[in-house]
């Protein structure tokens, strides 16, 4: 847990209103941790690196991430994005996002020749694990996660007869299980923390017994963001949180910013998308991004906001991050291959 810290951004170019604006308090709230994750960061990597190592095109299924920005640039330098491995072409090298995929999406691109890289984030493919592993041992999984969401059609793709969907508190009381001693809940891992553990509560006492997760399925970056945001938002007037609509992580910040006594929350993909009308009486602005924006996107909003006296920026830091993860091993072998290749000559 930190505190605030004050730092300053350069003063817009003559700003007519600024002087007077720093008068009126005009503050921004700036979260720390935001935007990249250890698994978005790894993702966009390894397209990068695929584009580079095996040339345009490189497929990628599904978004690799969920950011408009993120996909358009990668788009325009020779990623193809589909929704269906059934869309690549035979032979083809394709690429399995962030979110991950069910085993039957393996096949799919085995039995099309299709050279895959699997740029699943490590912290999915362990709950993956724990899913293949209750399974084994017979146990109901209940799933708590978002119907329709990728990371969740793979998650339950490891286990279809024993895994169910529970999509918030309110989904509990449909719920039903084969044996009541022995139901284990998981997770996505990009909810709120909050509503996560209410499921969990109103599961537990309908299924005494319940189980819970070795260990946390919400991953450490959707953890930490959301506290950032707790921490700024009973100070805040307005939190603008950047991300996409698609974005789950994103999406949970402006909920959990609103939870915490924001006045007014909204999700935009850049500054463009800002509504001057927001800053209405506003004096202080919280500002985050979700685990899959680039900060390019942060520094857009945090100009826009600077350019209508907003210049003042305290950091609001909840936590350090360290984590990264290494390239997918297909990539990772390749390179090596190469560089052994090229030292060789
Ligand atoms: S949000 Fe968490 S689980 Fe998702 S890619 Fe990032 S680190 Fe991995």
């Amino acid at each position: 847990m930190g505190g605030m810290t004050a730092t300053s951004r350069p003063s817009p170019a003559a700003t007519p209103s600024g002087d007077a604006a720093r008068r009126a308090g005009k503050r921004v709230l700036l979260a720390a941790p935001r935007g990249y994750c250890a698994g978005v960061d790894r993702a966009v990597i390894a397209v990068e690196k695929a584009l580079e190592q095996y040339g345009a095109p490189i497929y990628v299924r599904h978004e690799i991430v969920h950011n408009k920005y993120v996909v358009k640039t990668l788009e325009n330098k020779g990623a193809i994005f589909v929704d269906r491995t059934a869309e690549v072409p035979e032979g083809s090298i394709v690429m399995f996002s962030a979110h991950g995929v069910a085993p039957v999406v393996h096949e799919e691109a085995a039995e099309r020749r299709l050279a895959t890289i699997d740029a699943t984030c490590p912290l999915v493919t362990k709950v993956h694990k724990e899913a293949v592993r209750f399974a084994s041992e017979d146990y109901d999984i209940l799933l708590i996660g978002h119907d329709g969401h990728e990371e969740v059609i793979g998650t339950s793709g490891e286990a279809p007869d024993h895994i169910t969907l529970v999509d918030g508190p309110e989904d509990v009381a449909n719920v039903e299980v084969r044996d009541e001693s022995k139901v284990v809940w998981l997770s996505q891992t990009t909810l709120s923390v909050d509503e996560t553990m209410e499921t969990v509560d109103a599961l537990k006492e309908k299924f005494p017994q319940l189980i819970a997760p070795p260990s946390d399925d919400i991953c450490y970056a959707t953890q930490n963001r959301q506290i950032a945001v707790k921490q700024m938002g009973a100070d805040a007037d307005l939190v603008i949180v950047v991300g996409s609509k698609n974005s789950s992580n994103s999406v949970r910040l402006v909920e959990v910013a609103l939870g915490a006594g924001a006045s007014a929350s909204h999700l935009v993909d850049a500054a463009d998308e800002i509504d001057e009308a927001w800053l209405d009486g506003v004096s202080t602005v919280g500002v985050t991004s979700g685990a899959s924006v680039p900060e390019v996107l942060v520094e857009g909003v945090l100009e826009w906001l600077s350019q209508r006296g907003f210049e003042d920026v305290e950091i609001v830091k909840a936590a350090e991050e360290s984590i990264t993860f290494s390239l997918p091993k297909e990539l990772r072998r390749d390179l090596r291959a190469e560089a052994a290749a090229l030292s060789e000559k």
